[in-house]
């Protein structure tokens, strides 16, 4: 007897495991919930279709209020997970359900105890039609289109009707007299071909429909106002020739990033500031932003630059607010790629903590390919190096005008999200948020508009210097 409460007593230090906290982080690209506990979890899942859902026994756990923590934390706009189900199915084997919204390729990984974090249990959903990047630039642009041609055709029946109505006048005036031209011909040499007083000549407008009435109207002159083909060309040719940023807001997720001193998060504030200039970039003609995140989501650093030339991007801009190893440190900095060493033991400092990202945030590793970094690194050229440090250059040399800098030139080292070796890629620390003052200029709305302007200005003044090749992007 005594023996087998001592067994018991055995068992329970052998499998018991603490949760610590549970944490669900959505987004379009994938939902991720984590376990995070004091002891590594041993988990085995299946998949049920109909409905769709993902069965997973944790073992070594007893049903704990942390645990049914975890069915409140689902939202309800979860693009992937309907509701979330937790039981002891067994003594010591806790059962987790996943009721699923779509069909999902779950990966379940563990990582191990890192920053401020004991070992944690992760089950990323990832849809099993992977969301395409291109194809949402593609319907971006296509939605612009269109809405650009509905300006056109708008502003064309609004012309048409004027030039109805006074065609219809000259009519009623034109026929009982014997005036020398008739009401077709008074029409014919009113009606330029290109239409110079097109009211809508600066729109963008889109493949021409011809618009109804126009052939057809009575009056209408063999040669019908067309809009101008000229016109029409050039704006297609810029809408084949879009230049395409992507930006890249650090961290995400399970990765906070740097905390500034009064709690401000560095993943935060580069999301805010990213999402301002995604629209100051989206405002520009010929120009469309691309973001690696969109929301509080983490995403690996190989990931965040296959995104980027997924969309042929033109340029990438990772953004950063970290931390540094004294409080007093400050200033923006701007870096590009080195393929050379550091150019100072801070830049080397920085892309260790930068490219240390994986682990806080949780990459799984068994998914990713460890080749395709060294082989971008491999890749990467001389020419992408000189174009980052120009655009650096621009960028840095505008942010000086709003703000202090750290250094007053682009510093190089090499940063894991600065690979992609044919896309200009550089990483804008905008401020360090450890120091209690830039933290404070971080948190202002009217300070991330300063940043936001000096970024936008510097990216296109580069691009108004250095205009990308044109080559045929196959939108
Ligand atoms: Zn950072």
């Amino acid at each position: 007897m005594g023996a087998a409460v001592l067994l018991l007593g055995a068992r329970d230090i052998a499998f018991g495991a603490t949760i610590i906290a549970v944490r669900v982080w959505p987004a379009a690209d994938y939902t991720r919930v984590t376990i995070e506990s004091d002891a590594p979890l041993v988990e085995r899942h299946f998949l049920v279709a109909d409905p769709g859902r993902l069965v997973i026994d944790v073992e070594g756990l007893e049903l704990s209020p942390e645990l049914r923590e975890l069915v409140g934390k689902v939202k309800p706009d979860d693009p992937f997970i309907e509701r979330l189900r937790v039981g002891q199915n067994l003594p010591r084997v806790v059962r987790l359900v996943i009721d699923l919204k779509q069909p999902t390729a779950p990966q379940l990984f563990t990582l191990a105890p890192v920053a401020a974090y004991q070992h944690r249990l992760v089950f990323d959903l990832y849809p099993t039609q992977q969301r395409d990047p291109l194809l949402a630039l593609l319907r971006d642009k296509e939605a612009a289109e269109q809405k650009a041609a509905k300006a056109v055709q708008d502003s064309l029946g609004e012309f048409i009707g004027k030039v109805e109505k006074i065609e219809k006048g000259q009519a009623a005036q034109g026929a009982p007299g014997a005036t020398p031209a008739g009401p077709n011909a008074g029409a014919s040499a009113n009606a330029p071909p290109a239409a110079p007083t097109f009211p809508s000549q600066g729109t963008p407008p889109g493949p021409q429909p011809t618009p109804p009435g126009v052939a057809a109207g009575p009056t209408a002159p063999k040669q019908t106002p067309s809009p101008p083909s000229a016109a029409t060309q050039a704006t297609q040719a810029k809408l084949d020739r879009l230049i395409v940023v992507a930006l890249d807001p650090g961290h995400g997720g399970e990765d906070p990033g740097a905390i500034g001193p009064s709690g401000l998060r560095e993943k935060d504030v580069v999301l805010a500031i990213a999402l301002q200039l995604r629209e100051r970039i989206n405002a520009t003609p010929g120009m469309r932003a691309m973001l690696t995140r969109d929301a509080d989501f983490f995403v690996p650093l190989q990931d965040r630059v296959r995104k980027a030339r997924r969309v042929q991007a033109d340029l990438f801009v990772s953004i950063h607010a970290d931390a540094f190893l004294t409080p007093k440190a400050r200033g923006a900095s701007v870096f590009a790629l080195s393929q050379n060493g550091a150019t100072s033991s801070a830049a080397r400092w920085m892309a260790d903590r930068e490219n240390a990202a994986d682990l806080v945030g949780g990459a799984n590793i068994k998914a990713r390919d460890p080749a395709v970094l060294r082989t971008l690194l491999d890749m990467s050229t001389t020419a992408q190096i000189n174009d980052s440090m120009k655009v650096g250059s621009e960028v840095l040399g505008h942010i000086g005008k709003v703000g202090k800098l750290h250094k007053a030139q682009v510093e190089q080292a090499g940063f894991a999200v600065l690979k992609a070796p044919d896309i200009p890629s550089i990483l804008v620390e905008t401020a360090f948020i450890s120091n209690p003052e830039e933290e404070a200029k971080l948190r202002d709305p009217k300070y991330q508009r300063q940043l936001v302007d000096a970024l936008a200005t510097g990216i296109k003044r580069y691009f108004a210097k250095n205009p990308p090749l044109t080559r045929q992007r196959t939108l």
